[in-house]
């Protein structure tokens, strides 16, 4: 298996090659240059797998540079019940008939991120020692993403995480998971500032390439190609929990953001999985609601970015959204570059509603969309906690309300669980007046020793500390 890019580079690259990248040299996103297929007796010998099992089979079809039996290892070691609370992993839940939710945040630090993550921290280990190299990896994180990749990479040679976040700006239970880690590879670096602040950081010192090269800098975002491979594994998964032997389809709804894991469905589904519609639900942040239903892909500006409260879902731009467009745009390269290096670069929006191709969307590749509100996920955390004594955090709620409204008969509705509440307490009280449950693990860890430092809103401080702690 070959890798291109989205903007046309045609250079074939191999999946180790990749792995530690972020774009394409020409600024696309890595795709497979094909996508391989399932057919149907492949399903039913798949059916039964144990998940790490069938993540070996869906990742050697991408993967052809690491040797069977460590791929084999590494999905082993990654996918345990011991890190992710089940021997099913994913477990399915239903709710009302044919709504489902599948648990993908049963992980360390209790979000969907660590089903991809903590692969990542395992390739990226066993490639930094195949290599003798070492890895730094910077990152901003206000939530979610930052926990996600500390965890997986503690303690793994040849890796140090530097992950800047908003001083003060993310939950306490947030703050806390992230601090009270105590591994030597792990650095938190609180910024006297905003999000924004620590992003900007990140692409300056991403920028200084003589520094980059030096101190072998590197991120873990959400447009790499492994996190997102990791993620097509738990909608197989999720099928097979939903559908007997003899198989039919299955619906999907994903409360997103940079379209990172509604993306993996895209892949499943090109795959030959039989998925009927993939439902990309969004929170206030409307950006990829406002495609699917009209064609226009318009990037918001700060002014325009709204914080609610499914805060992991605001995003003014969807950063994964340019591989789906390249798949709808039959593959030309030349015409992606032009939407989204010409046109969004220069206009901060592009307009398919005109174009053929946006009909395909829709008829050709399943995809449908809804909007949810802070209103919304106050009622559906309420019903949802009444009718089922199930309780969802904000995120999956938006998932819920928005699937609700594309359900068919005899075709499950699967949502996917991308939180668990307790990240979310504050709006869970708000909903239902009790904090929801906290897993033993986390009990007390607002008073666990905290390691951080502190440092302005200025990269060379930046700098400073990385070349300080790189020895
Ligand atoms: C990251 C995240 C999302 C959005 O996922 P994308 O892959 O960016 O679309 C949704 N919910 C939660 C809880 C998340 O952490």
């Amino acid at each position: 298996m070959r890798y291109i890019s989205t903007r046309g580079d045609q250079t074939p690259r191999r999946f180790c090659e990749i792995l530690l990248e972020g774009l394409a040299p020409d600024g696309g996103l890595y795709l497979p240059e094909r996508y391989p297929q399932v057919d149907a007796a492949t399903l039913s010998k798949w059916r039964g797998l144990p998940y790490h099992a069938l993540a070996f089979e869906i990742l050697s079809l991408y993967i052809d540079d690491i040797p069977a039996e460590d791929l084999r290892a590494l999905c082993a070691k990654t996918y345990t019940a011991e890190v992710f609370g089940s021997e099913d992993i994913v477990p399915l839940r239903e709710l009302e008939d044919g709504v489902y939710l599948e648990g993908l945040s049963n992980g360390p630090t209790l979000a969907f991120k660590d089903m991809a993550m903590q692969l990542l921290g395992n390739l990226f280990e066993y490639e930094l020692a195949r290599r003798g190299e070492e890895l730094n990896i910077l990152g901003a994180t206000s939530g979610d993403t930052g926990s996600a990749a500390e965890y997986a990479m503690r303690g793994k040679k040849g890796v140090r995480v530097f992950m800047t976040s908003p001083d003060g700006r993310m939950s306490p239970f947030q703050q806390a998971q992230m601090f009270s880690l105590q591994d030597a590879n792990i650095h938190n670096i609180a910024i006297a500032g905003v999000f924004d602040d620590c992003q900007d950081i990140v692409k300056a010192v991403s920028n200084d390439l003589a520094f980059k090269r030096q101190y072998r800098i590197g991120t873990v975002n959400s447009i790499n190609w492994a996190r997102l491979l990791a993620q097509v594994v738990y909608y197989f998964a999720g099928w097979f929990q939903a559908t007997s032997p003899e198989g039919g389809e299955v619906s999907f709804t994903v409360p997103s953001g940079n379209f990172g894991n509604v993306c993996a469905g895209h892949v499943a589904r090109m795959m030959g999985l039989p998925i009927r519609k993939l439902v990309v639900a969004t929170n206030e942040n409307d950006v990829l609601d406002e495609f699917f239903r009209t064609g226009v892909y318009r990037v918001r500006g700060a002014a325009d970015t709204h914080e609610t409260s499914s805060p992991s879902m605001d995003i003014s731009k969807a950063s994964n959204f340019e591989r789906f467009v390249f798949d709808l745009l039959g593959r030309d390269g030349a015409k992606t570059r032009g939407l989204f290096h010409d046109q969004v670069a220069k206009t901060g929006r592009f307009d398919l509603s005109a174009d053929p191709a946006f009909a395909d969307a829709a008829s050709k590749f399943g995809f449908v969309s809804g909007r949810s509100t802070h209103a919304d996920r106050l009622a559906t955390i309420r019903d949802t906690d009444k009718r089922f004594a199930v309780l969802v955090d904000t995120h999956t709620a938006d998932g819920l309300k928005v699937a609700r409204a594309y359900v068919e008969p005899d075709v499950p509705m699967v949502v996917l669980e991308t939180a668990l509440p307790i990240k979310f307490a504050a709006t869970i009280v708000e909903a239902l007046g009790h904090e929801p449950d906290r897993p033993k693990q986390f009990e007390g860890i607002e008073s666990l020793p905290k390691r951080v430092v502190r440092l302005p809103a200025d990269a060379d401080a930046v700098k400073r500390y990385i070349a300080g702690h790189c020895a």
